[in-house]
């Protein structure tokens, strides 16, 4: 099924992109992990593959792939600090299974074309399971507390995971939110990140409570945080807003904003002007909590940064970006689909992985079987409900294919 990488290989397509310039109709020549030519028609050697697209690899920019076992979302209709407190039980009782949900997301990512992962993890990981899963991931190590205490504990741990787990992987750091995280220990996050020239991501402006406790130290997050006996009322003494986080992010050598559910335009105008700084925005997430409409189309509007994201199965039904960007074209028709497929591969890529600027040949694909022809250019075609993923190959190597016409298997 999968042809070394450094083999030469010739594949004919009804639709070639990479670098968001779509062919049509062309024959594909993969060579040691790179895409070396690209020619009219088909060559006499080339295998045809029929009426698909093979397309810049999606990448998903966002998820926790420790909840990868859920069959079911944790239910999104109440509050959001309920589901929190549900999310938290979850961890608790399911310790043990971290590995294993890690390799069942990876998996799951790449049965659905993922070919890049911008993960979040916690606790009960290792390189390995990462590394053993076969798709390239960027893992932030979550940090986040309040008290003076839990943030030097937490700097500790952020210290040691990009000093250690760089030599396996690629790491990241990830103060939480502004709720669970000290503003201090998003400083020293982002100061170990510009040490190491590793990114940043943090979920920010996620609910309309989360305003209101940094404007006002009011809501169910108050409620929350005294449950869970953390509130005293120095943790917010003046009143903040999401731009005052996005100021510190932006000195991380690369930021990923997480969701900006309720950003305001002076915060999307601040995002838009640091190029280093990319908005994840979680599309079935957003939808399934109910949020008012996303500002991402605004923040595109102003030449900003937009990438996508799953987020996790405590809030999604699964880990497909491919079905984020289906979920998408149905809601925004007059959106072209090649610009939906830049937010869900080379926008995310560069975000998570800078290197790859470098190699823009590089073979990382996905494979899409096309739904009923509707126009010439099978632009229409490439998110249509009846179009599925087929194929992931990253650097040359086909390391998922399937030709049943299924597209998720975990
Ligand atoms: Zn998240």
């Amino acid at each position: 099924m999968s042809p070394a990488g450094s083999q030469p290989q010739s594949y004919h397509v009804a639709c070639f992109c990479l670098g968001g310039t779509p062919h049509f109709d062309v024959t594909v020549q993969i060579e040691q992990g790179h895409v070396v030519d690209v020619v009219p028609g088909k060559s006499h050697s080339a295998v045809e593959l029929g009426r698909v697209a093979l397309v810049d690899g999606l990448v998903n920019a966002h998820t926790h792939l420790e909840f990868s076992l859920l069959s079911q979302p944790i239910p999104t209709h109440g509050r959001f600090t309920d589901w929190i407190r549900s999310v938290v039980k979850h961890r608790q009782a399911h310790q043990d299974s971290t590995a294993d949900a890690i390799r069942a997301g990876i998996r799951e990512s790449l049965s659905a074309g993922t070919t890049l992962i911008g993960e979040i993890a916690t606790t009960g990981w290792s390189a390995f399971d990462y590394a053993a899963a076969g798709c390239p991931t960027v893992v932030f190590q979550e940090v986040l507390g309040q008290s003076p205490e839990r943030v030097s504990q937490q700097v500790q741990l952020a210290r040691s995971v990009v000093e250690t787990a760089a030599v396996k992987l690629s790491p990241g750091i990830s103060p939480h939110a502004p709720y669970s995280t000290h503003i201090d220990l998003v400083r020293e996050s982002v100061a170990i990140a510009r040490m190491r020239g590793c990114p940043v991501a943090m979920h920010l402006a996620e609910t309309s409570s989360e305003l209101e406790l940094l404007s006002s130290q009011t809501g169910e997050f108050r409620e929350l945080l005294s449950d869970f006996g953390i509130w005293n009322e120095n943790l917010f003494p003046t009143p903040r807003r999401a731009l005052d986080y996005l100021h510190v992010l932006a000195e991380a050598p690369r930021a990923l904003i997480v969701h900006g559910n309720y950003l305001d335009d002076e915060e999307l105008r601040f995002i838009a002007a640091q190029p280093q700084m990319t908005l994840v925005y979680c599309p079935r997430t957003h939808f399934a909590f109910g949020h008012d409409p996303h500002p991402w189309r605004r923040l595109l509007k102003m030449g900003g940064r937009v990438a996508i994201g799953t987020d996790s199965r405590a809030s999604n039904p699964d880990l497909s970006l491919f079905a984020e960007l289906q979920f998408l074209a149905r809601q925004h028709p007059d959106i072209s689909p090649w610009e939906l497929l830049q937010a869900g591969s080379i926008t995310g890529r560069t975000a998570l992985d800078p290197a790859s600027n470098a190699s823009p040949t590089a073979a990382n694909l996905t494979l899409i079987a096309l739904g009923e022809i509707q126009d010439a250019n099978f632009g229409q075609t490439l998110f249509q409900p009846t179009s599925h993923v087929c194929g992931t190959m990253i650097q040359g190597n086909w390391v998922w294919r399937n030709t049943d016409g299924s597209s998720i298997a975990r």
